[in-house]
């Protein structure tokens, strides 16, 4: 008997996680059904979410609170859920740019709402936890896509001095709940690595520090131990995209001082993924995580889980860049040599922040074996060259429109020169426009310089670089992209 006891005693480790592999894949085949669709962009505004969250005070066991406003008045919401011991307090996008784990509460609001095959597992969340969300805590930033608030102030740095009504009132909401867990979900870059890999950090978690020291007080080591679970449970998902976010300590910041404080407290933090410019797959990783620490929570299996995992967890590095060109050959100024050039494309608002447009630069150039692309090239025997700027300018912009774009990058320039002004500071046409006071200074291949290259193979044009895409000279369109306009 006591053979038996011990043996199962044993397996029961195996059984649990077997039963969790079991739970997260119904979880992630049935997603869908809880998905918000009326949300599927990063960029939505205060407006978008605020009556998807009014709406779920009609709804069953939700308790929705208006908690305090934003500097320029807009609402901040605390919603609860269930009426178990455990208090769990998640609260999102204090940076106002970081929205993929705001789109994934909102799932969880869906999922938290519906009845199926999962009321078990929502029974039993629902007597062990009391959820208490606060989504958006920095709706004025989202409004402008910043991650800052209007005082021009980082509320993650103002946990201590409080000056930001988004700040004090999330440090007032975190006393008044005094949490046993706190999760804190923002958005990372998406050039974070997985350690030295040619892996994106799609997740990167943190169990913050207290002190300069790095003490692990036991709540600390909770939330260490809870990361274990979910870097085992999550990965399976995505193999080699989970890292862990650098642990220095920093005294401004709220997640540290609420580990300081004694609150279980777990950083999350959402990067890239290739091909997910949207981050929507990352957004899915973010509900079954949290899914996943509910029932670990409401279980306690967290405390059986390993720390060693945690600490094995390699850390963010920045390997990553949007695209790299490899083996090029380069005649410059009498010299030939042989170059990588990796470059990045940086999102620029327009419309309000409702949309955006990308503005590349050369982000370094030379041996760059150590570092990966979202997307490569290699480029071996291949000769490369700066866009020239066509001599002869434009009077109108539908002049340029009619260009022969083949021609023109089989000619070798991906710059035209107009002598009219025009409003925006993009185009979809696949050339930069200069305006012709534009400062025109010399175009070189180095760091911080536009990326607009011609790439020869046998002395002819085999591929273009305008505004950091890559584009086929035969075919002179732009699918994502867009050039740039110079006034
Ligand atoms: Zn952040």
């Amino acid at each position: 008997m006591i053979k038996l006891i011990l043996k199962l005693l044993i397996m029961l480790p195996m059984i649990t996680s077997a039963q969790n592999v079991e739970f997260l894949n119904s979880l992630n085949q049935q997603y869908e059904n809880y998905r918000e669709n009326s949300i599927t962009k990063r960029r939505f505004k205060h407006s978008d979410i605020k009556q998807l969250i009014t709406s779920l005070e009609d709804k069953n066991n939700f308790s929705v609170k208006k908690a305090g406003f934003s500097a320029e008045k807009r609402e901040i919401y605390l919603v609860s859920w269930g009426k178990g011991a455990a208090k769990v307090f998640l609260w999102s996008q204090m940076h106002g740019d970081e929205p993929t784990a705001t789109m994934a509460l909102f799932d969880i609001f869906n999922f938290l709402n519906a009845d199926d095959s999962f009321n078990d597992f929502r029974e039993m969340i629902h007597n062990k936890l009391t959820l208490c969300f606060m989504p958006m805590v920095n709706p004025d930033g989202a409004e402008v896509f910043q991650r800052r608030n209007i005082f021009e102030i980082d509320v993650n740095r103002d946990a201590v001095r409080k000056q930001t009504p988004e700040g004090k009132l999330l440090m007032d909401t975190f006393e008044d709940i005094n949490a046993d867990f706190g999760f804190n979900l923002h958005d990372q870059s998406t050039r974070y690595s997985v350690g030295n890999t040619s892996n994106p950090a799609t997740l990167s978690f943190l169990a913050p520090t207290m002190d300069y020291e790095k003490s692990i007080s036991p709540g600390r080591q909770d939330a260490i131990k809870l990361i274990s679970g979910i870097y085992k449970n999550i990965s399976h998902f995505m193999p080699g995209h989970i890292a862990k976010y650098s642990d220095d300590f920093e005294p401004r910041a709220f997640g540290d001082n609420f580990q300081k404080m004694g609150t279980r407290t777990i950083l999350v933090e959402s990067g890239g993924y290739k091909d997910d410019t949207e981050k929507q797959f990352i957004r899915k990783m973010n509900f079954l995580s949290l899914l996943y620490a509910f029932k670990s929570i409401s279980e306690k299996s967290y405390k059986n889980e390993d720390p060693g995992i945690y600490d094995k967890i390699p850390f963010n590095e920045k390997f990553i860049m949007d695209l790299v060109l490899r083996n090029l050959n380069y005649k410059n100024e009498g010299y030939e040599y042989v170059i990588d050039i990796g470059i990045n494309k940086e999102e620029e608002s327009y419309n309000n922040a409702d949309e955006f447009y990308y503005k590349a630069s050369i982000e370094d150039v030379g041996d760059l074996s150590v570092f990966y692309g979202y997307e490569e090239y290699d480029m071996s025997r291949m000769e490369v060259s700066v866009g020239k700027t066509y001599p002869q300018s434009f009077n109108s912009f539908s002049e340029i429109e009619k260009l022969d774009f083949s021609r023109l990058f089989k000619e070798g320039y991906t710059n035209v020169v107009l002598n009219q002004k025009i409003s925006s500071d993009f185009t979809k046409l696949p050339v930069n426009i200069f305006y012709k006071t534009a400062e025109e200074k010399h175009l070189e291949i180095k760091t911080g310089e536009k990326a607009n290259l011609i790439i020869k193979e046998n002395n002819e044009v085999k591929y273009v670089i305008v505004n950091g895409f890559v584009l086929d000279p035969d075919k002179p369109e732009f699918e994502h992209g867009n050039a740039l306009v110079f006034k």
